[in-house]
């Protein structure tokens, strides 16, 4: 595959990582693209995975919990219990917490009910421990002195917090071998990774430290240029990170990467899935190109919506071609996640 833009140099990122990821054998591997914190967004993410935690994980369904969801769940009792006897002290007043045991119970994630006007609580499951590490990795296929020198501020930022296990940098494979003074500009904690597109291949040409995730981090909020101004700091404790890494994987396991159709336009006569040794690719027949996010979209000039007899019974596949590429992302999305119900 021609990665041509970062999005298709991101996609093919994505593709190998999925493919190709090769932590300890009992290890499964989650891709997603585009996700963070409020304050941070990375390219791509790998989710490290205990295999039999993620298939009690699909137990709940392929939906999202959110944290506040996931702090009934993770709390929720064997026992039917009073849910305040039952869940830590929130922090934030006890009716939200009770909305979202409502929630949890209409998505039959726990169950409830009534003794007189306390409502109780009782597992239906136990939720699991199925993340084990978070890698980062910042996408930029250009990787220039200059470009290099930009990615330093968010680098130190993503090292001093620590809500990954690991930071990286994957660039473009050309003939050249990256080059040292590069390497000497980026951070030492962070690895970097050479990607070839056309071959669907990668080499780890620096090697990541290992994060303190269980430690607290810092957020590093300003850094001055100069040497005489102070840097502002804030303080990042334990149970924040541990919140926010699986608030972060919740979301990851429930969108993967290749949730970028529902941005684009499989419903446009021009949009084809191609597929090569490296994987499966947007194409827009009309551009003869893999199309980025920002231009498939129904402003884009050459948009011609489906003919509509394309989705009537004159089409072998149900709702017609938009429909059916969606439907083959969705199954090769879940194909990712064991144990979910098809
Ligand atoms: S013509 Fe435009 S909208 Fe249609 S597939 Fe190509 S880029 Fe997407």
């Amino acid at each position: 595959m021609l990665a041509d833009s970062e999005f298709a140099f991101e996609l093919s990122v994505c593709q190998w990582a999925e493919r190709a990821w090769s932590p300890a054998s009992d290890t499964a591997v989650l891709v997603a693209r585009q996700f963070g914190t409020k304050h941070r967004r990375w390219d791509t993410i790998v989710l490290e995975c205990d295999p039999s935690g993620l298939r009690e994980r699909a137990k709940f369904g392929a939906e999202v919990f959110d944290s506040d969801i996931l702090h009934v769940l993770q709390n929720a009792p064997a026992d039917w219990t009073y849910y305040r006897d039952a869940l830590p002290d929130p922090g934030y007043p006890w009716r939200y917490v009770r909305e979202s045991i409502h929630e949890a119970a209409d998505r039959q994630a726990i169950e409830t009910r009534k003794q007189g006007n306390r409502i109780e609580i009782r597992r239906i499951r136990p939720y699991p421990d199925w993340l084990r590490r978070i890698v980062a990795i910042e996408n930029k296929p250009d990787l220039t002195a200059s470009a290099a020198r930009n990615l330093v501020p968010q680098l130190q930022r993503d090292i001093a917090l620590s809500l990954a296990d690991e930071v990286w940098v994957a660039t473009a494979a050309t003939e050249e071998r990256v080059e040292p003074i590069l390497l000497a500009d980026l951070p030492a904690a962070a690895g970097v990774l050479t990607v070839d597109p056309e071959t669907g291949t990668a080499e780890a040409v620096w090697q990541p430290r290992s994060l303190s995730v269980d430690e607290p981090g810092t957020r590093i909020l300003d850094r001055p240029d100069d040497d005489t101004s102070a840097a502002r700091f804030e303080y990042a404790d334990t149970d924040w990170k541990r919140e926010r890494r699986l608030a972060i994987a919740e979301r990851a396991y429930a969108r993967g990467w290749r949730a970028y159709a529902d941005t684009m336009r499989p419903d446009c006569r021009h949009f084809q899935l191609n597929a090569d040794e490296t994987g499966v690719y947007p194409h827009c027949v009309a551009k003869d190109c893999l199309p980025t996010a920002a231009e498939c979209r129904g402003q884009c000039p050459s948009y011609e919506p489906e003919p509509p007899a394309w989705r009537s019974k004159a089409w072998p596949l149900d709702g017609g071609p938009g429909k059916a590429i969606q439907r083959v992302l969705d199954r090769r999305r879940r194909r990712q996640r064991p144990g979910l119900a098809e």
